[in-house]
């Protein structure tokens, strides 16, 4: 069984990668299978594409709903065209309810997602109660077997969405229960169903789960590309901003601490033009892995410019922070490549002992604190109200 299994995730892998264009590794795959392995960066970026195509699609079901009130007002008779458009504007109030709803910045779209699909799979239901025995010719007829296979239509949309693979099985599951239901309700037996067109069903489940998850995957391989930074690995000025804006205004709302530390290496030039270039690069690649290692999961290492990086810190308070440079400053970011230690010049603010209401004061203090640094005689930490923090490193 265990074999089955890895064979089919192997060959879900690859075929992935020749969708994708990118490899799937263990973390990925991890990843695109449940979301509690998505980091809150991804979280926020996809769930933020999810709510904004729920709304949109939301709004066209709406539309639709509603013009085809006519179509079964000219097609069926009225006895049941008038409950079966009764029907439809209660679906479509939930649709627009989904279409208007405003989700707040970190709302889950859990709920959202499923009443998307469960409104029209419940008008599936009712609309079959309703057709139930009833035997039409011509339009009628072809209209009644339009109905029918409503739950296709309704699987088919899951492909809309970056879905990983437990949320696609659930929702396409519901759609194949659904369709299983229906069927019993108009045969009154479900014997047939997965003779018929069960089984298609869940042949364009599989399909559908596909795209979904090559659209994940997709989303996973940009979101990298732009968030990151290609030499180091860290985030990069673009994504820095975003998170900064984020995290400051969390800490305005919770009266939580926020600081930033801009740290610029020392005398990096000297490497380039003495070691070349490559060797600089080495160099940076490793002060920006030596910065990430002596912060926390939380804090956020971001690639400012050429060899300036900025940390973020949400939630940390002065003491902490001393204590956490007073660390950094032990062994500094690594060695040069004459085996010195490389060190950096490193200007820190924080937003309740600066008082500042926006990020950017907040940032121009950190800026002018390294520098300050710099004149200092480098190697050390520029902190609130100019206080000094140095090794005796150099
Ligand atoms: P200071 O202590 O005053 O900061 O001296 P410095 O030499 O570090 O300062 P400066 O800002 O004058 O020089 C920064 C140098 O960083 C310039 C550039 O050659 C180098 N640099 C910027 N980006 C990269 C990069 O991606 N790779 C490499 N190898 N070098 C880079
Ligand atoms: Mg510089
Ligand atoms: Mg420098």
């Amino acid at each position: 069984m265990e074999m089955h299994l890895s064979y089919l995730l192997s060959k879900i892998r690859e075929l992935l990668l020749l969708l994708g264009g990118t490899e799937v590794n263990d973390e990925r795959a991890a990843s695109l299978i449940s979301r509690r392995h998505h980091s809150p960066h991804f979280v926020r970026y996809r769930r933020n594409i999810i709510n904004k195509r729920v709304q949109i699609i939301s709004a066209l079901f709406v539309v639709l709903n509603l013009t085809w009130i006519a179509v079964d007002w000219a097609l069926l008779p009225s006895e049941i065209a008038l409950p079966m458009s009764g029907y439809r504007v209660l679906s479509s109030v939930i649709f627009l309810f989904l279409a208007l709803y405003q989700a707040e910045e970190n709302e889950s779209y859990t709920w959202r997602l499923w009443l998307l699909f469960l409104n029209p799979l419940v008008f599936y239901l009712l609309a079959l109660n309703q057709l139930q025995g009833v035997e039409l010719q011509g339009w009628g007829g072809v209209l009644v077997e339009i109905y029918k296979l409503l739950p296709f239509i309704i699987t088919t949309g899951v492909s809309v969405f970056p879905l990983t693979l437990i949320e696609g099985v659930s929702l396409g599951l519901v759609a194949l229960a659904s369709m299983l239901l229906g069927s019993w309700i108009v045969t009154g037996a479900s014997e047939f169903f997965f003779m018929s067109t069960g089984w298609i069903l869940l042949l364009m489940l599989g399909v559908t789960i596909l795209a979904t998850l090559t659209q994940l995957h997709f989303m996973f391989s940009l979101l990298h590309r732009i968030s990151y930074d290609n030499l180091t690995g860290v985030f990069s000025r673009d994504t820095g901003r975003e998170m900064i804006d984020l995290y400051f205004r969390l800490s305005l709302d919770q009266e939580a601490p926020f600081a930033l530390a801009f740290v610029d290496l020392d005398h990096f030039k000297s490497i380039n033009d003495n070691y070349g270039h490559d060797e600089g690069d080495e160099i940076l690649k490793k002060a920006a892995a030596s910065l990430q290692h002596h912060f926390r999961r939380g804090d956020i290492v971001v690639r400012w410019g050429g060899e300036e990086f900025l940390v973020v810190f949400p939630n940390t308070d002065l003491k902490g922070l001393k204590e956490v440079l007073g660390r950094l400053m032990e062994d500094w970011l690594g060695e040069r490549p004459d085996g010195k230690p490389l060190t950096a010049s490193i200007g820190v603010a924080e937003r309740i002992s600066d008082d500042v209401t926006d990020w950017p004061q907040l940032l121009e203090l950190a800026d002018k604190r390294m520098y300050l640094a710099k004149d200092g005689g480098r190697a050390r930490a520029v902190l609130v109200g100019d206080e000094e923090l140095s090794t005796n490193a150099q």
